[in-house]
């Protein structure tokens, strides 16, 4: 269904859902960083910059509690989170490389375990996403095969129009049914011409020739070459739309704590480290080898998708100026050589 909303009817909306008690969660600046955050009120929302860190956190938070224990005498009490209490949830103004994302983090979370801390959020929450007008020189959505406006992941996807509005598209049926439960505060779509699309960087990969040289590539010097710079900061991942790993800690004494989830990155000496000792990613080029054949070759054997979208998080902010789409030119050039 397509229809069209103006700026003032999609601060109505956001203004219905918060008094409706839904958790409405967007782009909004906390300390001077512009992060995916729940809004008090509809004017808090930043429409005109990537946030620092990817949407993911609405389904896979930062650090969160998975059950709490208290030991009295011999009388042990576990209290576990009921993740079907979480909140319905809006998200809006999700960019597309985030909104892309989210898909590809469903295969995961839902794949031989099933992560009902994820899927409840996710079975509860509905995504606005928001087609790009402008890009910087990081980012690289059409090289792996997305766009400004790829709609992958989107409830409800909004288009800039020229007079400040926007064309609303729905691609799932929570998408349908926003648009069905507050149908007052949209029109038919009229002449007004949308917004022109960001242009990404023009680079373009062949993906499949990537992978097919990661296939035989596993051993090489060039990890040496590519990879030397990486410090093993993590900051990587943790800014990444798609990367998902987490470790799970007790903290507390025995008599009373929480056992908790938290972000963890495949860039830490301590993510492989065994408690023989041993560690088999004991050098960081294997670490960030790691990174460039979890993305775009393990997930794709495992569930066909690229651990990538283009956000180019990962290459504003490495503190050592690594590049992955340069590594991804850098590893096409061999496969051509
Ligand atoms: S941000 Fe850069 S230095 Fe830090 S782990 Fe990632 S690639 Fe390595
Ligand atoms: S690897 Fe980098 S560019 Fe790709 S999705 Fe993750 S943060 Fe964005």
């Amino acid at each position: 269904m397509r229809k069209q909303l103006s700026s003032e009817h999609l601060t109505a909306l956001l203004q219905a859902l918060i008094a409706a008690g839904t958790r409405v969660v967007g782009p909004r600046r906390v300390a001077g960083i512009l992060l995916y955050e729940p809004l008090i009120t509809p004017d808090e929302l930043v429409l005109d910059e990537l946030p620092r860190r990817s949407v993911k956190e609405a389904f896979f938070p930062v650090c969160e509690d998975l059950l709490a224990y208290e030991k009295q005498g011999q009388q042990l009490t576990l209290q576990d989170v009921d993740p079907a209490s979480f909140p319905q949830t809006v998200l809006v103004g999700v960019r597309p490389c985030d909104a892309a994302a989210i898909p590809v983090l469903d295969a995961v979370f839902s794949w031989d375990y099933k992560d009902q801390f994820f899927l409840e959020r996710r079975a509860r929450t509905t995504i606005i996403s928001l087609a790009c007008t402008s890009a910087d020189d990081a980012c690289f959505c059409t090289a792996v095969g997305l766009a400004p406006d790829e709609p992958r992941g989107a409830d409800l996807m909004l288009t800039p129009l020229e007079d400040g509005g926007y064309l609303a598209e729905s691609h799932s049926e929570k998408g349908e049914a926003l648009l069905e439960a507050h149908a007052g505060l949209f029109s038919e779509p009229g002449a007004v011409q949308p917004l022109p699309l960001a242009q990404p960087q023009t680079l373009s990969f062949d993906l499949k020739k990537i992978k097919a040289w990661l296939d035989e590539h596993f051993e090489d010097e060039s990890w040496d070459g590519i990879a030397t710079r990486c410090v093993g900061c993590g900051s990587c991942a943790f800014v990444c739309p798609a990367c998902h790993c987490f470790d799970i800690v007790d903290e507390g004494s025995e008599k009373s704590g929480k056992r908790r989830k938290f972000w963890d990155a495949c860039g830490f000496w301590k993510f492989t480290h065994h408690a023989s000792g041993h560690n088999p990613r004991d050098f960081q080029p294997k670490r960030y080898r790691n990174r460039i054949m979890h993305k775009f070759k393990y997930y794709d054997d495992k569930f066909g998708q690229t651990l990538c979208t283009g956000c180019g998080r990962c290459v504003r902010l490495c503190p050592v100026g690594i590049d992955i789409a340069g590594v991804l030119e850098e590893i096409e050039k061999k496969a051509n050589e």
